[in-house]
């Protein structure tokens, strides 16, 4: 059948949100296309998820949801989703490019010959069936232009937040075909025994705003009790919290922060934006003390609007951001929140 199938990454149960900006870009590509657009869900909960797909766009939903699939393992999935692709034989398959997402279909594109486009930010469907796309490389300072030519079917994984999800409809019509898994448990060697949650719970890929602290938050005037084992430690734990914080509390955003800011113990690692941290592409990202380093801007220079505050004029951060303020970010962003505050009547 030819179809553009599009595999929404759930976890415990629940779709991650980006998974609806791949079904977007799903429906974009079957629209050109002229084929109807399928949500594969697997695992836990597949048939309530599978229920959004329907609001969200997709014509139909095949879903699994066997013992066996209830959490994501590379073979299981993989097996399957392999398993789909041959029986039929969809134009496309579409994920978002988080590290299950490249793993699940770079190894079922593998698996059935087929091309693959990785962690691209924008694609365009050719007249003669072939597809090209844009992936930012060397840490988003290069875009390159890749293609996968006609015929077979092709992967691609997109970029989260490059894509928009589709306006929700909740008289969308679905239908739902139950499929079988492909392996059964004792062919999976591998075995999830339980999961961890991290003391933090930021999910700055998903954010639409983010407010990120780097080492100039350690410039807090506010003085660190008698007796602080480092004082500069506590200045900036406080700032990130009584500072930082209530601004992305009034903007709805989440708090990022620089490598240097982690490594100090300002703020646990889950926050770190950049090369060996978190890629984000939020709305807005408002970078506060930080002075720009390459390895910063790897992680979010692909925000849409960058907002710099930082008292050296000089700051790299200056030349890529669209606003910048200069001074002291501990006069600036109360300031600011205060102001926010007013307007938003919060
Ligand atoms: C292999 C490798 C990987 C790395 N990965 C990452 C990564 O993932 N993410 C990352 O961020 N870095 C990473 N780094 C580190 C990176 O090179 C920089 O050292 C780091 O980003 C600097 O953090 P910063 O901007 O907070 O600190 P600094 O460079 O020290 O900048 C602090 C800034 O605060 C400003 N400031 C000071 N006081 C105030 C005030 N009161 N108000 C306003 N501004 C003030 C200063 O003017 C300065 O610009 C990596 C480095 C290497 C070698």
């Amino acid at each position: 059948m030819s179809e553009v199938l599009v595999w929404i990454e759930t976890f415990h149960g629940a779709a991650l949100p980006t998974s609806w900006e791949a079904l977007g870009a799903g429906k974009a590509l079957a629209d050109k296309l002229g084929v109807p657009l399928t949500a594969l869900v697997l695992g836990e909960n597949a048939s309530t998820v599978a229920k959004v797909a329907g609001e969200q766009g997709a014509a139909s939903a095949l879903i699994c949801d066997d013992a066996t699939l209830k959490v994501y393992r590379l073979e299981a999935y993989a097996a399957l989703l392999t398993k789909v692709v041959q029986e039929r034989k969809p134009r496309a398959v579409l994920a978002v490019a988080t590290t299950r997402g490249r793993e699940l279909l770079a190894a079922s594109a593998a698996d059935t010959d087929s091309g693959m486009l990785a962690d691209i930010s924008s694609f365009e469907a050719q007249s003669d069936g072939g597809i090209t796309a844009v992936r930012p490389v060397y840490a988003g300072k290069i875009l390159s232009d890749a293609a996968v030519n006609a015929g077979g079917t092709q992967f691609l994984t997109l970029r989260g937040r490059a894509f928009r999800p589709n306006a929700a409809n909740a008289a969308g019509s679905l239908a739902i075909t139950q499929i079988a898994p492909a392996l059964s448990e004792d062919q999976i060697g591998t075995k999830i025994e339980s999961f961890q949650e991290a003391a933090s719970t930021v999910n700055l890929g998903d954010a639409a705003i983010i407010v990120s602290g780097g080492r100039g938050m350690d410039k807090n005037p506010k003085e660190a009790p008698a007796g602080s084992a480092n004082a500069a430690v506590w200045k900036a734990q406080d700032g990130f919290a009584n500072t930082l914080q209530p601004l992305a509390d009034v903007l709805g955003g989440a708090v990022g922060a620089s490598r240097a800011a982690v490594d100090a113990g300002y703020i646990p690692y889950a926050h770190q934006v950049g090369q060996t941290g978190k890629t984000v592409s939020p709305d807005l990202y408002i970078a506060c003390g930080i002075s720009g380093a390459i390895q910063h801007q790897a992680g979010m220079r692909t925000s849409k609007v960058i907002v710099a505050i930082n008292s050296d004029k000089d700051a790299p951060i200056f030349k890529m951001a669209r606003y910048g303020l200069v001074g002291d970010l501990y006069k600036i962003v109360p300031a600011v929140t205060a102001e926010l505050k007013k307007r938003l009547g919060k």
